[in-house]
Formats: structure tokens, sequence, C-alpha cells
């Protein structure tokens, strides 16, 4: 019988446009390849987190639902940040991504405060900044073992956002501008970019770089969806939630290992990812 894994995809009604739900098709199709019966959980407001999580899933959304989620998800901050502490994995796009920050200054100069996960502060337009980043973008990832794959997607997003204090100036991150002050983070461990931005804007417009990472969960402007066109950032997801499950004693190094030998046909995929490299990269860096 196939072992369960459960997918929870929180608001899955506010927080999913520019088709988010992309990337639980994209990890549900890669879960079964394994060998897994993935477990579709959706949490929706006033709902309580489900018992079991081995993968977390936060779309992006309209400031307007970002205030309303952001008042539902404080209910949930307790145990949410428990599992992403302890390493279960989470990828949150745009407007969840921002959420996992510490603030999130919207255009109304309404300052929706976030979870405090990610030591990162989003600020949406003002008289200061006037454009939304919106179009094609592409990065060089940034992840130990993936430093030579490109993921590619597609951003909106009128926020702009920055890396604060604390963050580790990390020499194997030589995105960051190491301005950072270089100690430890008070969120315990390193938290840093996802990835160099070659094509598009990704955090801001000011700095070239996207996403944020901390412990294992990822942060991304990436919509597109993601998952689908960078099959190795759903690898990414899936082998760190197995690692955790090793850890759990809820998988075998052996069944581990088997898994591993699995090999799945991602040449639409890569064709895909490709294909929008090769559109843009005469113009990497220029923008
Ligand atoms: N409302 C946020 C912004 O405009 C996030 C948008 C999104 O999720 N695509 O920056």
């Amino acid at each position: 019988m196939s072992k369960k894994f459960y997918i929870t995809h929180l608001y899955p009604k506010e927080m999913s446009i520019y088709g988010d739900m992309g990337n639980i098709l994209a990890i549900q199709f890669r879960l079964k390849k394994y060998g897994f019966e993935p477990i579709y959980q959706s949490v929706v407001l006033g709902q309580k987190l489900p018992y079991s999580t081995d993968f977390y899933f936060l779309g992006g959304g309209q400031d307007k639902e970002q205030a309303i989620v952001f008042e539902d998800l404080l209910q949930k901050k307790e145990r949410l940040l428990k599992d992403l502490n302890k390493g279960t994995p989470m990828l949150a796009i745009c407007g969840g991504y921002q959420l996992l920050g510490q603030e999130f200054l919207t255009g109304e100069n309404k300052n929706i405060p976030g979870l405090g996960f990610f030591p990162i502060k989003t600020k949406a337009p003002n008289s200061e900044i006037t454009s939304r980043c919106v179009g094609n973008l592409i990065i060089k990832c940034n992840l130990p073992g993936f430093t030579k794959v490109y993921l590619v997607g597609f951003e909106n997003h009128s926020g702009q956002t920055h890396f604060v204090n604390p963050i580790i100036y990390n020499s194997s991150n030589p995105l960051l501008d190491g301005n950072e002050q270089n100690h430890e983070s008070n969120l315990g461990q390193q938290a840093f970019p996802l990835g160099e931005v070659l094509y598009g804007f990704g955090n801001n417009l000011e700095k070239n770089y996207e996403g944020c990472v901390y412990k294992n969960t990822i942060g991304t402007y990436l919509h597109g969806s993601c998952l689908p066109k960078n099959p190795e950032l759903t690898d990414y997801f899936i082998m760190k939630s197995l690692e955790l499950q090793i850890k759990d004693h809820r998988l075998t190094l052996q069944e581990f290992n088997q898994i591993n030998k699995i090999k799945i046909d991602d040449r639409i995929a890569l064709l895909t990812k490709d294909s929008i490299v090769k559109r843009f990269e005469k113009e990497f860096l220029k923008i």
C-alpha cells in the first residue's frame, strides 16, 4: 500500500491567484511517480491546521485578501511556525511569501504585520515607488546543490521586499551586498535569497536577488505556476520532507534510497524552461 504524503494548502480561495494551484498539481504528480499517495488538505478561513502535514503551500493574493488572511493566519501562527522551525517544507508565493516576513506596508499605507518567519519587510508602492514588478522572471538558483539550475516563472507584485537585519552574509551567497550584518540571525539559522535575478525584477527594483530561503521554507515571486516548470524545486521540497520523515522514523533509509533511484521523465518541463531561458538570455542582467 502506498505511503500517504500530506499536502496542506492554506487559503486556496483567497490566496491562489495567477494559477498557483498548478504547484499543488505538480507536487501531487511527482509524489505519485515516487509511489506516494498524496493527501490534499485545504485550510480555509477559521479552520484549524490538519494534524499531519508533510508540505505546506500558500499562494499569492491581492492586498485586501492578504489582510483578511493574515488575521486568520495569526490564529495558526504557533503551530505553523513550530512545523516550519522543525523543517517541514513550505512554498510561499508572492503575497504568501510577504506574509511570512515581518511586515507588509500596502499601497494605502496599511501595515499588515507578517508572521516574522522570514527576515524580510515588504513595502507596496506609494509616492516613492510607482511601478508594479510584472513580467517573466528568471533566476539562477542559490540552493546548495542546485546552483547551476535556472528557475523560471512570472511575477506580478507591487510589493518591494528587502532583507532586514538580522541576516547572515554568507560567503556562499555573493548575491547579498555584504552590508548585512554578519551575525547569527535571531531566527537561529541562516536566511538567504533563493537566487540571483537574471531577467525580471525579483524582490525589489534596486537589488538583483529574489526570494528567501529559511530552513526548508522558500518564499518566492515566481508565479507561473512555479513548480510545473521547475521540477528540481519540486524534488527539493519532496526530498527535504522525506529527510524529516526519516528523522521522525516515518520512513526508513532503505525506503528513501529506493525512492531516490526513481528517475522521472522531465523532458517536457525542462524543454519549456529552456525555451523561456533562450527567449530572454540575450537580455540577462540588462534590466
Ligand atoms: N498583493 C501583493 C503585491 O501586490 C502580492 C501580489 C501577488 O500575490 N501576486 O505585492
